[in-house]
């Protein structure tokens, strides 16, 4: 198999959330196959710090602060990237937020904050990056981040488990309709990973040692563990994949 299938050279990518955390490791790991990556989040020094990270490793990097979940904000920064000359051909909708509450004492705000972040926004963002694909009839590829709970309901977690389940729809959602502009629009799930997501959950011994039990991996995933498949995703190795979810989980849905 040829290499070059994977190959992103001469390719931009946008990673939302990818100041820290899983978004970091992507656009690090896009970066490495030879994409330019534009790095977001609401921080500015946070942005700043990461985009000089990845150019200390060789990779272009760009910074671009914005609030996914804010439309106004999206239009905005896409109009920057036209001033710029920046053309997204890869866009990865990583940007998430958690919230830890039984339903029956949730409020309607912490509800519409975590569907507005996790889901709302990345047809926000995808819509700005999609209708430049559309009019520049190149194509491209949409990796829309979603979860385990895209798959399983977990308790305490109701609206992200929502919006994730409305991740993985929508990604089929815009495969049904991009495809023919030939773009592709995929999801990742990924199991539970070590990030500052989950730092009270690592450092809680019983959910560290149900997590541990309940894999058959016997262990937390590392964000790193989501790259390949990133970058399968991202590039030419999945030109004919469109719809579809991959679980990077070490087998926990295997064997739920
Ligand atoms: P982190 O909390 O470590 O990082 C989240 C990132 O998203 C930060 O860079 C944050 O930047 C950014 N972000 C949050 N809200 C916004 C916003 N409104 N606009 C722009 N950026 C925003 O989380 P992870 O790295 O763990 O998670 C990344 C993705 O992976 C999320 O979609 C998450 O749901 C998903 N995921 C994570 C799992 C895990 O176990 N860790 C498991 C399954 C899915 P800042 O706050 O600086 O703006």
């Amino acid at each position: 198999m040829s290499t070059t299938l994977f190959d992103l050279n001469g390719r931009t990518a946008l990673v939302t959330g990818s100041a820290r955390g899983i978004g970091y490791c992507l656009a690090e790991g896009l970066g490495a196959a030879g994409a330019a990556v534009i790095v977001n989040g609401r921080q500015a020094a946070a942005v700043e710090d990461a985009v000089a990270r990845l150019r200390d490793r060789g990779i272009a990097a760009h910074g671009s602060v914005f609030d996914v979940a804010d439309e106004a904000a999206v239009a905005a920064a896409f109009q920057a990237f036209d001033r710029q000359g920046l053309e997204i051909d890869v866009l990865v909708n990583n940007a998430g937020i958690q919230h830890r509450q039984p339903m029956l004492e949730l409020d309607v705000k912490d509800w519409q904050r975590v569907i507005d972040t996790n889901l709302t926004a990345a047809f926000l963002v995808g819509r700005e990056a999609a209708r430049r694909m559309v009019a520049r009839g190149r194509g491209g590829k949409i990796v829309n981040i979603g979860s385990l709970t895209s798959e399983a309901a977990r308790a305490t977690v109701a609206p992200y488990t929502v919006a994730k389940g409305g991740i993985k729809m929508l990604s089929r959602a815009m495969a049904a309709e991009w495809a023919q502009f030939n773009i592709q629009a995929n999801s990742i799930g990924p199991g539970y990973i070590l990030t500052d997501m989950n730092t009270a959950l690592v450092n809680n011994p019983q959910f560290d040692a149900w997590v541990k039990a309940s894999n058959p991996a016997q262990r937390w995933g590392k964000p790193e563990e989501l790259v390949g498949t990133a970058v399968y995703l991202a590039s030419a190795a999945s030109d004919y994949v469109n719809g579809q979810i991959i679980y990077v989980d070490g087998g926990w849905l295997a064997v739920l």
